[in-house]
Parts: C-alpha cells; structure tokens; sequence
C-alpha cells in the first residue's frame, strides 16, 4: 500500500547504540526521544538493548502506549494539570517549571502510592519553557523539597528549539553551577543533569561539555543521523532509517507553464513559473493532506519537486537516468518536519522492516 513510511530497524537501532556509546564515553546517559516517529512501540521495544538509559517523549499518550516496555520513561514536554494522573502512572520522570502542577504530581502520587521523579527545567536564553530567573528557580526547590512524593532528581534545559541558540560550554556551565549552588544550598544531590537535545552533540566533540551534564535527550541525533546545531551528519551514523514511498499515477509531457490567465493556486498563493520548455512531469499519489511535501526530497537526485496541492505531489522526471512507467515507486529521503508528518499522517502506511524479510504493515 502507497504512499508507506519505511522504517529500518536495525538501521534506528544502530545509531542508537552509536549515540549512546559516544555519550556514554562522557558519563553521558542517552534518553532516546521517540515523538517524531509517533513512538511507534513496534518499533521503539527494539531500541531497549542499545546502551540507552531511558525512552523520552512529549506525548502522555505515547508514553502510555509504550507502558509494556521495560525501560525508564522520561515526559519531555512539560505537563498539563489535566493530565498528571497519567503523568504519575506512564512516565517514571517529568520535566517540570511550573509548581502548581508539581503539587498535583505530589497529590496524585500520594492516591497512586508512587513517588513521581522529577527535574526542573531551566530556561538559559532559548525561551520556551523552564525558570529564567534563578530565584524563582531557588524558590521552587525549596517548595518541592518538601513535597513526600515528588523527588527532585536534577535540573533541564532545552536549547535551540524556539530561540535557535546554541549551545555553549558557557550556557550549558551555567545550568551546572545552578546544580551545584541548589546541592550546596539544600544539601542535596543532583544526578540527573539534561543538557539538552541533539543541538548539544557538538560539544562532546570539542571536548566543551560540561562535566556534571549527565543526560542529552536526542531524537534527531538518532532518527536522521545528524547533530541539529550545525546540521552535520554523525560519523558512522545512517540517514536513511526513514524512507517515504511513493506511487507514480500519470506521466506525462507537458508545457512549464500553465496555460491561460494566472490567478491563484489551492492555497490562496499566487505562483511563479519558469519556462522550461516541454517536460515529463510524473504526479505521486501524496500531496498536502498527507505530508509536510518541503520536508521530503527525492532519492533520485535528477528529480525535481513542482509543486503539490492536497492530493498530489507533481514531479519533473526528464533528467533522471531511469525510464519511469506509471506505477513505478518513487523514493524520498525525508527532514524532520517531513518525517513527522508523515509519521502522524493516517493516510501514510507505516511498515516496519526488521531486515529478514520479515515486514510488517501498520496502518493500512
Ligand atoms: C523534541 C525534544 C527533544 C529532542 O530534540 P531533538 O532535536 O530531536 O534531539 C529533547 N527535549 C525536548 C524537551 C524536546 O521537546
């Protein structure tokens, strides 16, 4: 069934284990973050043996989904109060910055029996979530401490996602000496230190990260193969886990340029066309609805992109090397933005290749 999202597992499973031991080389635990790829649990029971510490997501429902998976779960997106009991119940660890939802965790671990873990997340420029000012940051330890069923296990922070800031021997320093200066205050020991996500990688390279960091949180680090501060590909890593399969339903020559008066396309936008001439354009049966189509790029570097509307995603084939027939598959490589929304799309098949032939289909 086409279009279908393939996923190479033990491809996933290897960057794994090559992130993981590359971290672990630092004193660094990996949490594999799994929401770009919607936590498939067929998928994600396979990543357990890979060195990682923990599987991490920003969806309660995803968590929950994988609640049969023996492994530590880590709730990245910071909690709504309207869903602490299954915050309590499916994940072991929640990054917290707001204290009115932290005295809920506390109440409904308390019902449930548990005692809820927790680290605070601290906001060092980026801007989105986490404390910006330290003694807010100093109040609320001092509040949580108190609390009999929450732990506070250490400090957060999440770096080039809003703000696009990069992470820096100074910036990451700084949530470290806020971790000392809370364990000299309270007398307390912070072991779970998360320097962030796949945008920190570059500074195990440099040899620049911070010694009390203890965690990264990666996701695209181990999906796509690429660290996410400067955009390189991890030596020894693949980029080609995901592959987006798509069917070609007509080929034809046509003219570059629409014929008639111009006024503007399915989405309100009005368009600009080059003359090219005479050229064989294939339309794919994906468009709009279906994936994020700036996110995917075709394998076959000689096709270009022409656009998409809803239904349809309309190809320039006449410099490929292959003889395409209608019918014929074509392949794209695809970007974060592509991979999640081809992920979350019910109208792309999920199959899940496992390496000996045996596949199997989800969702279609
Ligand atoms: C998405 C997310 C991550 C993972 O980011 P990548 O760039 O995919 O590694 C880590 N932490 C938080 C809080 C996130 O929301």
């Amino acid at each position: 069934m086409y279009p279908r999202l393939e996923i190479d597992i033990n491809k996933l499973k290897h960057n794994a284990s090559v992130l993981s031991k590359k971290c672990k080389e630092k004193g660094i635990e990996t949490a594999v973050v799994t929401k770009v790829y919607c936590a498939f649990p067929e998928v994600v029971k396979y990543l357990k043996d890979s060195g990682i510490k923990y599987i991490a997501d920003s969806r309660i429902k995803n968590l929950k989904k994988l609640r049969d998976i023996n492994i530590s779960k880590i709730l990245i997106r910071i909690p709504m109060i309207t869903e602490v009991e299954e915050v309590v119940k499916y994940a072991d660890i929640s990054l917290n910055s707001e204290f009115e939802v932290i005295k809920k965790l506390d109440e409904k671990a308390r019902i449930l029996n548990e005692k809820h873990k927790i680290a605070l997340m601290v906001d060092l420029g980026d801007l989105r979530e986490g404390y910006f000012k330290e003694e807010e940051l100093f109040k609320v330890v001092e509040k949580v401490l108190k609390l009999k069923n929450i732990e506070l296990i250490g400090l957060g922070t999440n770096l080039t996602c809003y703000g696009a800031v990069i992470p820096s021997k100074e910036n990451l320093g700084r949530l470290c000496s806020l971790a000392k200066e809370i364990e000299n205050k309270f007398n307390i020991k912070l072991s779970f230190i998360s320097g962030g996500n796949s945008s920190s990688l570059h500074l195990l390279d440099k040899g620049e990260m911070p010694e009390k960091v203890t965690n990264l949180r990666l996701g695209e680090a181990i999906a796509l193969g690429r660290e996410t501060a400067f955009g390189e590909v991890i030596e020894g890593t693949y980029q080609d886990v995901f592959k987006l399969v798509c069917e070609i339903i007509e080929l034809k020559e046509k003219p570059s340029i629409p014929i008639g008066e111009i006024g503007v396309d399915a989405f309100g936008n009005k368009p600009y066309y080059e003359d090219r001439g005479i050229r064989k354009r294939a339309i794919v049966g994906i468009g709009k609805q279906d994936i994020n189509v700036d996110g995917v790029i075709p394998m076959d570097t000689k096709i270009d992109i022409l656009g998409a509307s809803s239904d349809h995603l309309i190809l320039d084939v006449t410099d490929s090397d292959k003889e395409y027939k209608v019918g014929d598959k074509i392949e794209f490589n695809l970007e974060y933005g592509g991979l999640m929304a081809a992920s979350t799309s019910e109208y792309v098949a999920k199959v899940f290749k496992y390496g000996d032939e045996k596949e199997l289909a989800y969702n279609v």
